[in-house]
């Protein structure tokens, strides 16, 4: 443990679980104060508040982050607690798969607003907030799919390949004002999400990572650190795969 994070305050959202809540425990054990922004509590909150360490913490603010005034109220009440905003993770995410000629307008749009206008919401908040302090990263979690594309995705990747767009136009927004502003890419990682993909589907898709194996969310979690923290302080605009080379 290195203490990357001591003294900052990082808004996860979609921290209650996979991804995310492995964001939440490492960003935590590394001294940020975290709070997580999603729908429901994590099964096992004092598990996550265990895992702090170097004067970290972990709260809870529950948010649908596809709504603006919750996601404004959530905000604006870590800004008041925590005094301030240092790293954001637009994080929640969700799928609705299917082929592009039976899907529902519902499902385009669902996806759509919960995995980017969202991060347009909470980052316009955050942005304002960093802006003043002429410091700040924000980071926003795309998809592979988001650049290669995936038949039975088209929405998904339609609003992964949108924050990438999202991520390098504020990055160069607010470069002036010393906030920095990146992506991760994740392949095939091992949550709840990728657990619906049938089994002979998951095969399939390991034949095609280098190597060799399916990611772990903490693995994520651990590039998500190198963005939020100062090792990356000359880092902005960049999309960083964490994919086991799948989509080189
Ligand atoms: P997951 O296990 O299904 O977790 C999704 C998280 O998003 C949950 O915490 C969920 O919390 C939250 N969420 C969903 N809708 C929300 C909403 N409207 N408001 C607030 N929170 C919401 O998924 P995951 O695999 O960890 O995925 C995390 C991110 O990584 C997503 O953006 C996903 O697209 C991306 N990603 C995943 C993979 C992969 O292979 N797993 C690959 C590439 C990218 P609640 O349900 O409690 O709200």
């Amino acid at each position: 443990m290195q203490g990357l994070l001591i003294g900052k305050t990082c808004v996860v959202t979609g921290g209650s679980k996979g991804i995310g809540r492995a964001m939440v425990e490492l960003f935590a054990r590394e001294g940020g104060r975290v709070f997580y922004l999603s729908r429901s509590e994590a099964e096992d909150p004092e598990a996550l508040a265990a895992a702090a360490g170097q004067g970290g913490s972990v709260t809870w603010k529950k948010c649908d982050v596809a709504v603006e005034a919750e996601v404004e109220a959530a905000l604006e009440a870590v800004v008041a607690e925590a005094g301030g905003l240092d790293v954001v993770v637009n994080n929640a995410g969700v799928t609705r798969d299917g082929l592009v000629f039976r899907m529902s307008l519902e499902d385009w749009e669902t996806v759509l607003r919960t995995n980017l206008t969202s991060a347009f919401l909470v980052s316009r908040t955050a942005a304002r907030h960093m802006i003043k302090r002429r410091s700040g990263s924000i980071i926003n979690v795309s998809s592979v799919v988001g650049i290669m594309g995936n038949g039975g995705q088209t929405n998904y990747a339609a609003s992964k390949a949108g924050l990438l767009g999202f991520t390098k136009s504020l990055a160069r927004e607010v470069a002036s004002r010393g906030v920095r502003v990146n992506a991760l890419a994740p392949g095939f990682i091992e949550t709840s999400m990728t657990d619906k993909i049938p089994a002979e589907a998951k095969e399939k898709l390991k034949a095609t990572i280098p190597l060799g194996r399916n990611g772990a969310p903490e693995e994520v979690a651990k590039a998500a650190l190198f963005l939020a923290s100062e090792l990356s302080s000359y880092v902005t605009g960049e999309v960083l795969k964490v994919d086991g080379g799948m989509g080189m």
